[in-house]
């Protein structure tokens, strides 16, 4: 029997609703081959993943995407089912029996670690979980961050880490026309922070961050940056690599650095202090048992055999002061319930989006089985990037209905899905549901200059529409 007719549509579960999971409704939806149906499961009751829970609050034009997710999900095809957990509300085999293919754009959701001494100290923090908590995920919203501290030392110079210092730096006239939480909101501007190191263990050239991310830096109201002018520099392993790679964005990058290194302290009240070439060791605990101390060594770098600029770690060492810590050394990526998993990388295995599995022979495809985003490439790229990466795993699941190798679901109805969703989630948020907490986050604002003012907790969220 044909898939993809009026009478027997393709089904599709896409299991995460971040950017991905929309980009990859919106392909489904474009093309004009097959007629789809797409129901989109999320753990939470809120979609949009990062958007909503990882971009900063402060940069509300990156969070108006979700506009086009909003018309994504007007199309007649596209359902929602939120606060439906995989693998415990319903699981693979329960998935199997409803959909021709089943999509996991699930993001990568916990944090790389640092694997140094003193790691797991108190007042050591994952950057991830700090994010969450000032976005108001209600995974997060109960978690304690000390800042009575006066110094605060991030891990890393990729865009999380600026969002880190960022945040840390604002004033509360900044911060008060964002969507941050109202405990985050006062509890950053009624710290004790005065200064915030952010660490890179390469040099300037090397660091992730992006030029608009870095120069925004440099235009905060109550924090003035800097840059040791020895750290601006840069050595001769990267001038030849330089040299044989010109890049203009590099070159713009150097540009933005060296001038912070040239200024003068202006005089604000909070610094920022950017360092390269510089990794922790040890994260030395004071009396009380946290962190009072980073151990730090410096680095040289090397041109290694593949090609890359690396740091080595040169016998001289230092240490700062500093009383609070988040690591910011990339995300990772979990494994899900009956889905092959590389634990190494932390993505699912696979070729284009197909899901791999790994048995006697090579790796073969999991019929039916595809991922999309940074559980499929890892834990890199802005939100546009999800855009191709989405349409590259769609193409592949249209050429495999073609090639008839698909899951046989039992019942592949839209209402026997909905029936099984109501059976084992009779709380799920549909869609509309969210329209409306959505509107009523934008009502709680009014007469203030915040975007929303967020619902943290899903009790909240549950007793906002009159749930149990
Ligand atoms: P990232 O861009 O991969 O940066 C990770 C940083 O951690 C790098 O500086 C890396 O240095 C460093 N690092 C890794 N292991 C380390 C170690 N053991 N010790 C010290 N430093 C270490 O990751 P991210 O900042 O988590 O961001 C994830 C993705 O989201 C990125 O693609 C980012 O651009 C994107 N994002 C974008 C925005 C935005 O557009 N505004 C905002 C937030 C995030 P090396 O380079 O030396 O490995």
């Amino acid at each position: 029997m044909p898939i993809g007719t009026d009478d027997h549509p393709l089904r599709v579960a896409i299991i995460g609703s971040g950017p991905t999971g929309f980009y990859t409704a919106e392909h489904l939806f474009k093309q004009k081959d097959y007629v789809v149906e797409v129901d989109v499961y999320d753990r939470l009751p809120t979609p949009f993943g990062l958007v909503r829970g990882g971009v900063a609050p402060d940069h509300q034009k990156i969070k108006s995407v979700a506009r086009a997710y909003d018309r994504v999900a007007k199309d007649p095809r596209f359902r929602y089912f939120g606060y439906v957990e995989f693998g415990t509300d319903v699981k693979l085999d329960d998935l199997q029996k409803h959909y021709h293919q089943i999509v996991f754009t699930v993001g990568a959701q916990i944090d790389r670690s640092m694997g140094i001494p003193g790691e797991d100290l108190a007042r050591s923090h994952a950057a991830t979980e700090f994010v969450a908590w000032y976005n108001g995920h209600p995974d997060y919203r109960d978690r304690k961050f000390d800042l009575s501290q006066e110094t605060v030392v991030v891990v890393g110079v990729g865009n999380v880490a600026v969002d880190v210092c960022r945040i840390l730096c604002r004033s509360r006239e900044a911060l008060e026309r964002t969507d941050i939480t109202n405990d985050a909101l006062e509890a950053i501007v009624n710290s004790n922070v005065k200064t915030v190191y952010m660490l890179g263990r390469r040099g300037p050239a090397q660091a992730a961050f992006s030029n608009p991310e870095i120069k925004e830096l440099g235009e905060l109201a109550i924090t003035d940056i800097q840059v040791p002018e020895r750290d601006a520099s840069i050595g001769d392993a990267t001038k030849a690599f330089m040299a044989e790679n010109p890049d203009k964005s590099t070159d713009r990058k150097l540009e933005i650095i060296q001038q912070y290194a040239e200024e003068k302290r202006s005089g604000k009240p909070k610094s920022l202090v950017l360092r390269f070439c510089i990794s922790p060791v040890e994260l030395i605990a004071g009396e009380d048992g946290g962190v009072a101390k980073v151990k730090l060594v410096k680095n040289e770098l090397y041109l290694n055999e593949r090609g890359t600029i690396r740091p080595r770690a040169t016998e001289e060492f230092e240490e700062i002061e500093a009383g609070l810590v988040f690591r910011s050394v990339g995300y990772y990526g979990v494994a899900l319930p009956g889905v092959p998993f590389r634990k190494d990388w932390g993505v699912i295995p696979n070729e284009k989006g197909r899901v791999l599995v790994h048995e006697s022979g090579p790796d073969a495809p999991v019929p039916g089985l595809y991922c999309a985003g940074w559980i499929k490439r890892g834990p890199s790229g802005v939100i546009g990037t999800n855009k191709p990466d989405a349409l590259e795993t769609v193409q592949c699941m249209l050429e495999d209905i073609e090639g008839g190798k698909h899951l046989s679901p039992e019942a592949p109805s839209r209402d026997a899905a909905r029936d099984l969703v109501r059976e084992r989630k009779p709380n799920y948020f549909s869609y509309a549901d969210w329209q409306e907490l959505d509107e009523l986050e934008v009502k709680k604002a009014e007469g203030t200059q915040r975007p929303r003012v967020k619902f943290t907790s899903i009790e909240e969220m549950l007793a906002a529409l009159d749930r149990s």
